[in-house]
């Protein structure tokens, strides 16, 4: 019973001091076990990276960056990007579609892993969600009816103009031409449809589903004068420092590769 007490006691002791010493020349002892935890610590964090699924939110109405297919399933160069990231990091894609204005808050709320969308850094955006490095440039341009009156963007003052909610589009024109000047839709497809029925005299919109809309729309061009110049980057939580690095690490050996390329060129061949 005494050794007992006596063992008991000991332990005791070794776990206040385990407790109490914190960087007391006894942490020298305690010191596999702070290693063992913050290696268990730091294989948690690792976690998203080595999670099987890895989920991609997009807003597949932005051609030919993500768009359905005739067969129902989203594709365009993000979700191949993606699918491409995915398998570097030995994860299955899942890819959610939303509307473009809930994939920052899906981001934050952990909903999807990251958001791919054609979706441009900005100031603003990077309070909210850290950003990749970039791997597509964008430019907003003016869609207008073939016969517009518009000839520039010097030409919008007073005009109204379409958008896409919660887009760098809809940003820069509340903000140059004022909300009563702006309206917002869901998405590009349908600030086209109010462009050919007259609801709206231009449309503002990255430059590639702009090149989308216009063909597949009689009567539409773009005009020659950029609005803005972008970078395209994924959004990723603040919290998932690790899935970051693993996604730029990923990023970089697939433009290293010319993969990134590769998938550009097979949706804007032009390029
Ligand atoms: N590049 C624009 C933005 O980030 C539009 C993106 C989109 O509509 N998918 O706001």
């Amino acid at each position: 019973m005494k050794k007992i007490l006596a063992l008991a006691l000991c332990a005791l002791m070794v776990a206040v001091c385990f407790v109490g010493c914190g960087t007391t020349p006894a942490q020298t002892d305690a010191a596999p076990t702070t290693t063992a935890a913050a290696d268990a610590a730091a294989e948690t964090e690792a976690a998203p990276a080595k999670q099987e699924t890895l989920v991609m939110g997009t807003n597949a109405t932005f051609p030919p960056y993500e768009f359905v297919d005739d067969n129902g399933k989203i594709v365009g160069i993000d979700a191949e990007i993606a699918a491409a990231i995915a398998d570097k990091l030995g994860a299955t894609l899942e890819i959610k579609d939303m509307e473009f204005d809930s994939l920052i808050p899906a981001v934050q709320n952990g909903a999807i892993d990251f958001a791919m969308a054609g979706m441009t850094v900005t100031e603003e955006r990077k309070l909210s969600v850290d950003f990749s490095d970039t791997y597509a440039q964008g430019v907003q341009v003016v869609i207008v009816p073939e016969n517009s009156t518009i000839a520039s963007i010097d030409d919008l003052d007073g005009k109204m103009i379409g958008v896409q909610s919660g887009t760098t589009g809809d940003i820069y024109c509340t903000g140059d031409y004022g909300e009563d000047h702006v309206k917002q839709f869901t998405n590009g497809a349908l600030a086209v449809a109010a462009l050919q029925n007259g609801q709206v005299d231009c449309v503002v919109i990255d430059n590639e589903p702009a090149k989308n809309f216009v063909a597949a729309n009689a009567g539409l061009k773009i005009l020659d004068t950029a609005y803005a110049e972008e970078d395209y980057a994924i959004a990723i939580a603040k919290t998932s420092s690790e899935l970051l690095k693993n996604v730029n690490d990923a990023l970089a050996a697939l433009k290293a590769d010319g993969t990134v390329a590769k998938i550009i060129e097979k949706y804007i061949p032009a390029n």
